[in-house]
């Protein structure tokens, strides 16, 4: 029997047909109410209007690994009009890579329909990048063009079963990251597979398979051929993961680094910059864990401190006064990064911000410190000198100090005021604006 479908398969011609593993819940060990109300909701209505749909991805990936999903995402056989007819609430996004959001209440769940495999008529550009991917697909297609096994999973919430069709659940319980595919065949049609195999790999703890591992290194520079936008994106999830110590040395192991930050390898070659990388990496990843707010400006900040330092101090060297210079060495450095990383104009917003306070700190008498504790993003500006403080950049005494300072009453804190330096530059202001005083005066008589 099993020799007469392998001769008619073989006859045809045709790849050969690779069916589901059904796996049992008491296998893979999810249990319903893991998975959001609105990911069931989204199954069950799409079911239930004859539509195949699972919850699939890196939520099943992650239940099954034991750690509690960002978010789900469904895929089904319903077209996106079939699937925005059947919610309400929901709409089509994206063009090439077209997706419906259902949303449910304040959680939205990503639905995509199956997609099919690339073939000769797929458009790419001049690298073998893929460039557009709605062609719908069997569910079978759908998980041969996922990245990794793992992550070709799909569980409907209905039976409880989860359909593994290329040993995924296996390859999570080995701790092993295996691509489904060529693994350089599959970095070629899309480069930033080769960042996701280190992200995951660092969050899950699994041990790259040595096919997955080996490429990266000679492929790492198609990495320039990303959009910036999508490296953004990616790098962002990579530092956010929880895990950005452990994937920033993998990225330093597997040599991706330098495609992705440019300056990163410089920053990580000095030892002061990269103690405060990796202090701020190790903050980041224990607010993570501790279910806190992160934010990127503040991320991007440290990343990309050190470059401002240098940068700074030559200007100042070259006799630039510190204001301006610090102007003209932040706009130096992020524009570099700008060409490799899109960071969002709202995000340079935050990073410059935090940047331009830090020499503030130093001004422990008059007023400017009561002015400065006031400034609504004074807590992640007192966090960043903190880290510059343990790095060895800035005595600690002078973090110490500002904390005192922000909690203290007005009568101590004005006791704690260090003296008015008698400099001349006071001075000189003073001068300078009763001079303009004189003018304004002249200028109304
Ligand atoms: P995370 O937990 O960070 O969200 P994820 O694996 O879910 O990780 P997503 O970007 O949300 O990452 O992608 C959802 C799913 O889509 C993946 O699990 C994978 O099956 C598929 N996928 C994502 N990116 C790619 C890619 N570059 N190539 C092939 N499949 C991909
Ligand atoms: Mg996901």
């Amino acid at each position: 029997m099993i020799r007469k479908l392998l001769r008619r398969v073989f006859l045809r011609g045709e790849p050969a047909h690779r069916p589901a593993e059904l796996i049992p819940a008491e296998r893979h060990g999810i249990r319903p109410e893991q998975v959001s109300a609105a990911a069931r909701r989204t199954c069950e209505i799409l079911q239930a209007a004859g539509h195949k749909a699972y919850v699939v991805g890196g939520a099943v990936r992650d239940l099954i690994a034991g750690i509690q999903p960002k978010d789900f995402d469904v895929a089904t056989d319903a077209t996106p009009e079939q699937v925005r007819a059947l919610f309400r609430r929901s709409r089509i996004i994206g063009r090439r890579f077209q997706i419906v959001h259902v949303l449910h209440g304040a959680e939205t769940i990503e639905v995509s329909t199956f997609r099919a495999a690339h073939d000769e008529a797929t458009l790419k550009d001049e690298h073998g990048r893929v460039l557009a991917d709605n062609v719908w697909g069997t569910m079978e297609e759908d998980a041969a063009r996922r990245d990794f096994t793992i992550n070709a999973l799909y569980y409907d919430p209905t039976t409880q079963q989860v359909f593994d069709y290329h040993h995924g659940v296996r390859d999570l319980q080995r701790k092993t990251l295996r691509m489904i595919g060529d693994p350089r065949a599959r970095y070629r049609e899309d480069p930033v597979r080769m960042l996701r195999a280190v992200r995951l790999a660092a969050k899950l703890d699994l041990r790259m398979d040595p096919q997955v591992e080996a490429p990266i290194r000679e492929m790492a520079p198609l990495i320039e051929h990303v959009p910036a936008a999508r490296l953004f994106d990616e790098m962002l999830k990579l530092l956010l993961s929880g895990h950005a110590v452990e994937a920033v040395h993998r990225l330093r192991e597997a040599g991706l680094h330098h495609g992705l930050l440019p300056l990163l390898d410089v920053i990580l070659e000095q030892p002061l910059g990269e103690k405060f990388v990796m202090l701020a990496l190790e903050d980041t990843d224990r607010r993570v864990k501790e279910g806190r707010r992160t934010s990127p400006g503040f991320l991007f900040a440290t990343l990309l401190w050190h470059e401002v330092l240098a940068n700074w101090q030559a200007r100042q060297q070259a006799g630039e006064l510190p204001v301006p210079a610090l102007n003209a060495a932040m706009d130096e450095v992020l524009t570099v990064q700008g060409e490799k990383l899109a960071i969002t104009r709202r995000i340079i917003g935050d990073i410059k911000e935090i940047w331009l306070m830090q020499p503030r700190f130093d001004k422990r008498a008059g007023r400017a410190p009561f002015r400065l504790v006031e400034q609504p993003r004074f807590r992640a500006a007192w966090d960043f000198l903190r880290l510059r403080c343990e790095s060895g950049e800035a005595p600690m005494e002078l973090a110490d100090w500002w904390a005192r300072f922000a909690a203290a009453d007005n009568a101590t804190r004005e006791a704690m005021l260090k003296p008015t330096p008698v400099g001349t530059k006071k001075r000189r202001r003073r001068r300078s604006s009763r001079k303009a005083d004189d003018a304004a005066a002249v200028a109304a008589e």
